[in-house]
């Protein structure tokens, strides 16, 4: 299942390190189904794991059984961490909210429905232990997803690379290890749109990437409709570039040309033929490629004055309800 990976140019400058804790960060959000079978495949990985670990589950307001589950598993075990949400704050908030209350030399993100194999967690470390700040997991195939997902994803991955971040690894999701370097660095970027895989990659340090193949989810629903995948490639764009911006600036260029030349060609024909039909076609012809342009132009700036509006509220990115096996907060909400 899991295949050795090409790994990114930054490979060589590697520096060996050690490693006491390691914390799994994990966002839950209705998992109860798969929460058993996590705690017996984490369970194992933590044993052959090097070090002292820390799971810090992050229960992102679920309304079926996962809350208890959590609890039960975090009373047996101190060293599994619960981090509730006052209700759901969605993927990326609730992966902030877990990685602010990391303690761990290294933190591993990933998800609960084990599609993010734990056994690759022991090559991660490897790779953190040979001198690599960030350990992207990118997946070189996808079971069990729709075509739709995959067709998406491909897209979006191709847009991103091409316009938009070129640096971001091909088809790798929230799984990877940073060190607590590039954790705390991730840390102190507070904006309210998050597209965490894009502002990993922003932080720098030395990144390398691991290949896995993805299994279907173990259990239950993506919690991830449509919607909320559209929802988050616009943070990936309109977060991370003002190329759109330029887009509607060229097309209104491509219009105003346009405009010209049939102005030009209507003028000739006038002076030369002199046979002019009332005009009707071409009025409304232009009349809605420009009205086109107007409203994508202005469609591409309410993009960027919400966002501006959500920044400049400076609310905090989760609140938290309660924690249970977590003494000092290492960092909060809203700083
Ligand atoms: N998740 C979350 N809050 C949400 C949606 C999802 O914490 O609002 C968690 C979910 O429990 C899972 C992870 O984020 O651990 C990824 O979600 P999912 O597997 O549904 O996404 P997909 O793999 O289908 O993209
Ligand atoms: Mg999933």
């Amino acid at each position: 299942m899991i295949l050795k990976g090409p790994v990114m140019s930054k490979d060589k400058i590697a520096r060996p390190r050690d490693l006491k804790l390691l914390s799994i960060v994990i966002p839950v959000f209705n998992e109860a189904q798969v929460l058993p079978k996590l705690q017996v495949r984490l369970g194992s990985v933590r044993t052959e794991v090097p070090c002292e670990s820390e799971i810090v589950f992050v229960n992102d307001g679920s309304s079926d059984d996962s809350g208890a589950i959590l609890l039960r598993w975090a009373a047996q075990d101190r060293s599994v961490k619960v981090i509730e949400l006052s209700r759901n704050f969605g993927h990326q908030a609730a992966i902030t909210a877990g990685v602010d209350h990391a303690q761990g030399d290294a933190v591993i993100l990933m998800d609960a429905d084990l599609q993010d194999p734990p056994e690759l967690i022991g090559e991660m470390v490897g790779k953190y232990r040979q001198g690599f700040d960030i350990v992207h997991a990118t997946r070189v195939k996808r079971h069990g997803e729709t075509l739709l997902k995959r067709a998406s994803a491909s897209l979006f991955y191709w847009i991103m690379s091409k316009f938009i971040h070129r640096d971001l690894p091909q088809n790798a999701g929230d799984f990877r290890l940073m060190s607590s370097e590039a954790a705390s660095a991730l840390r102190s970027l507070r904006e309210t749109h998050r597209f965490l895989r894009g502002m990993v990659t922003w932080v720098g340090f030395r990144q390398t990437s691991l290949q896995f193949e993805r299994e279907p989810r173990a259990a239950g629903e993506t919690k991830f409709p449509a919607r909320k995948m559209v929802g988050l490639a616009l943070d990936a764009v309109f977060s991370f570039s003002s190329a759109p911006l330029r887009v509607s600036t060229y097309l209104g260029c491509a219009v105003l040309v346009f405009g010209m030349v049939y102005s030009g060609y209507t003028v000739a024909r006038y002076f030369i033929y002199n046979d002019l039909v009332p005009g009707w076609a071409t009025l409304v012809i232009l009349q809605s490629a420009i009205g086109g342009a107007i409203l994508i132009s202005l469609g591409m700036m309410g993009e960027y004055i919400g966002r501006i509006y959500d920044e400049i509220k400076r609310r905090p990115l989760y609140i938290v309800g309660r924690t249970t096996n977590i003494s000092s907060k290492r960092g909060n909400s809203t700083e």
